[in-house]
């Protein structure tokens, strides 16, 4: 008998209209990036993505939640992003560019409470990684760059083609993971970063250069684990890049209920 295919839920990236702008800009946009859907798709998975209920456009009234969401899929993949607003953790906006995106941390926080609170598994992908320390009462660096004096770069005007060499800890999942294996190279870009760690998290991997946290993972039963960098974005069979597959399967064995 085959299998129903895995149903995993994708949050929304939220545009938000520019002033004086016409057309499609003029409209609130939520959308995926194709390389995230497409890389959980490359397993027997079908990807939804779960649109914000509450919105800034025309309300029409509905009596579905996020909440209604989790029974029907089996795991949520927080993707990347614009910046967590600063006061999600407390702090103000130390330059106006900094402010991120309030509206999506706040759709994002109620969906990942969901999900936990239905015990599904959640991966969050770089934003998302911060956005689950975040909800968990962690903090972040606003800039990694003005803010941690001996760090390297985690942005570059390559985008996705800046990668850095991260190494795990040797009792982590990753260390499980890739037997034998340290670390690797990710695309990683970012210019925020985890500062302290929300309850029940520990931290799995770090900048091999600069120990900045790279990967965060929660200590309970449940699988929750946050990546910093974009595992959509290491084509097939890079030999320079970490294969993120295992990463994918563990996430999936997850959401099928599996041991991982
Ligand atoms: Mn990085």
């Amino acid at each position: 008998m085959s299998k129903r295919p895995l149903r995993i839920g994708l949050s929304a990236r939220i545009y938000h209209p520019e002033v004086g702008a016409t057309g499609l800009r003029s409209k609130s946009l939520q959308y995926l990036e194709q390389s995230v859907a497409h890389w959980v798709m490359s397993r027997e998975v079908m990807v939804f993505m779960v649109p914000s209920v509450s919105g800034d456009g025309i309300v029409h009234r509905s009596s579905i939640r996020l909440s209604d969401y989790p029974q029907y899929l089996d795991g949520l993949i927080l993707q990347g992003g614009a910046d967590i607003n600063p006061q999600s953790y407390g702090e103000k906006a130390l330059r106006p560019e900094w402010a991120g995106d309030k509206v999506r941390d706040a759709y994002e926080m109620e969906l990942l409470h969901e999900f936990m609170e239905a015990g599904k598994p959640v991966l969050g992908i770089c934003r998302g990684a911060q956005l689950i320390n975040v909800a968990l009462g962690g903090t972040l660096y606003q800039d990694i760059a003005s803010q941690i004096e001996t760090a390297g770069a985690h942005v570059h005007p390559d985008y996705d083609r800046h990668s850095h060499e991260i190494v795990w800890d040797s009792r982590s999942g990753l260390a499980n993971l890739y037997p034998g294996v340290g670390g690797g190279a990710v695309v990683s870009i970012h210019h925020q970063s985890i500062k302290s760690l929300g309850r029940g998290l520990r931290v799995e991997a770090r900048g091999a250069a600069d120990e900045i946290v790279e990967a965060i993972r929660h200590d309970g039963k449940q699988y929750v684990f946050g990546v910093q960098w974009h595992p959509e974005f290491h084509p097939p069979g890079s030999p320079n890049l970490l294969d993120c597959t295992p990463i994918l399967d563990e996430f999936l064995n997850a959401a099928r209920g599996r041991r991982w």
